[in-house]
């Protein structure tokens, strides 16, 4: 799950822009996603690549594999 840095909870989070290439018109090559905290404004990017082994993240968000404690 993607939180953002500052507040430390995806709760606020909120994708501004999302952007999906295609690849010879038929696989996802990439998946662009733009985040913005509706609590402290900070924004970040999360590219998906299939190319890539891990997601690029960038700006003042962070990818976690943990769930929430509580809900
Ligand atoms: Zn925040």
């Amino acid at each position: 799950m993607i939180e953002c840095t500052n507040c430390e909870t995806a709760q606020f989070l909120q994708i501004t822009q999302s952007r999906v290439f295609f690849e010879d018109g038929e696989l996802i090559n990439e998946i662009m996603e733009t985040y913005q905290c509706t609590l402290c404004d900070s924004t970040g990017q999360y590219t998906y690549s299939e190319d890539a082994e891990d997601p690029i993240v960038d700006g003042s968000i962070q990818v976690t594999g943990e769930r929430p404690k509580y809900a």
